[in-house]
């Protein structure tokens, strides 16, 4: 089989992840990135850095962009526009949904195509099988490239043709997972203040985390449902519980921002009407904008 080859345009911590798998796959390689430096060891090990944007782009069919966001492709590619055409652009640089149609549109007005991915791993697990990556675009431009999608992270989930679709999906795991680890660094705070290292009270954390699907699963048929019934919890002793957290890192000393912030959607939906009914009522409000 002749040699596959790619092309990898962002050199950030994943970026570079991703050309490295490809070069420990026998890709043949062509890098471009803002700040070239950030390509040496990949052309250590045989990559070929190119000397434009364009010949970047005219090396390869199949070109990977990997940007902080989607404004930074239109800095990069504005200059080399004629050579889109033809390519394949699978950009896995976080953004809006919106933000990914647009990239799309003017990606086809120069007669390219856009395939928008979503990567869920952080760098030292791109190209590991159990690694995921959300795709959207076109179903045929999926199929074509699924081989070398695979090097990136070897599960790959196609959610559709709306090129909003993985940038969606993306943003939802991203929704949960920030507030998740601010929760937790919240915690370590806590604890530091009484003594307790992080890594004391990691594995009671870990637990809880572990516990949570049982919670989704409960709560996700109930919502989808509009059940709010307060027949497990309560929202006034949802209220009463954050109010105690809230109180517990004042006391402490530290900051105490994000417990407020979950504090006061407790207590909208008390002042709503709603404290006999359970947490879940906040879906409600929080479907919304904040009045
Ligand atoms: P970085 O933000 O470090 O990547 C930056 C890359 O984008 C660099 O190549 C940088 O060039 C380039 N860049 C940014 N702005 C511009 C611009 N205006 N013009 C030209 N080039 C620009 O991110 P990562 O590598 O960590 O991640 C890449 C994407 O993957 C991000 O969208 C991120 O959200 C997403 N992601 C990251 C994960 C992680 O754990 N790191 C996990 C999952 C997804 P230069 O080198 O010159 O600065």
């Amino acid at each position: 089989a002749p040699q596959q080859s790619v092309t990898v345009i962002g050199l950030g911590p994943m970026g570079q992840a991703m050309a490295a798998a490809y070069l420990d796959r026998g890709y043949h390689v062509t890098l471009w990135n803002r700040t070239p430096s950030r390509a040496d060891a990949l052309v250590e090990r045989g990559a070929i850095l190119a000397d434009s944007v364009e010949s970047a782009l005219l090396a390869n069919e199949l070109v990977i962009l990997s940007l902080t966001d989607f404004d930074a492709m239109y800095e990069i590619l504005e200059p080399a526009k004629d050579a889109v055409a033809g390519r394949t652009l699978v950009n896995l640089s976080s953004d809006t949904p919106e933000k990914a149609r647009a990239g799309a549109r003017w990606v086809a007005g120069l007669g390219g195509t856009q395939l928008t991915g979503g990567v869920l791993c952080p760098p030292p697990l791109i190209g590991t099988p159990e690694a995921s990556t959300f795709y959207s675009g076109p179903r045929e431009a999926y199929d074509r490239h699924r081989t070398a999608l695979e090097v990136i992270t070897g599960t790959t989930d196609y959610r559709g043709e709306d090129q909003g679709l993985a940038a969606l999906m993306y943003q939802l795991n991203m929704a949960v997972f920030w507030p998740a680890m601010i929760a937790f660094w919240q915690t370590a705070a806590i604890a530091g203040a009484h003594g307790l290292t992080a890594q004391e009270i990691a594995p009671y954390v870990t637990e809880n985390f572990a516990g949570m699907g049982h919670f989704v699963d409960f709560y996700a048929s109930r919502i989808d449902a509009g059940n709010h019934a307060g027949d497990v919890d309560r929202t006034a002793m949802g209220l009463a519980s954050m109010e105690h957290v809230v109180h517990t890192a004042s006391d402490a000393g530290v900051d105490t921002a994000f417990p407020e912030a979950v504090h006061d959607i407790f207590r909208r939906v008390v002042d709503a009407g709603h404290g006999a009914d359970s947490f879940s009522r906040a879906v409600e409000l929080m479907s919304k904008p904040a009045a």
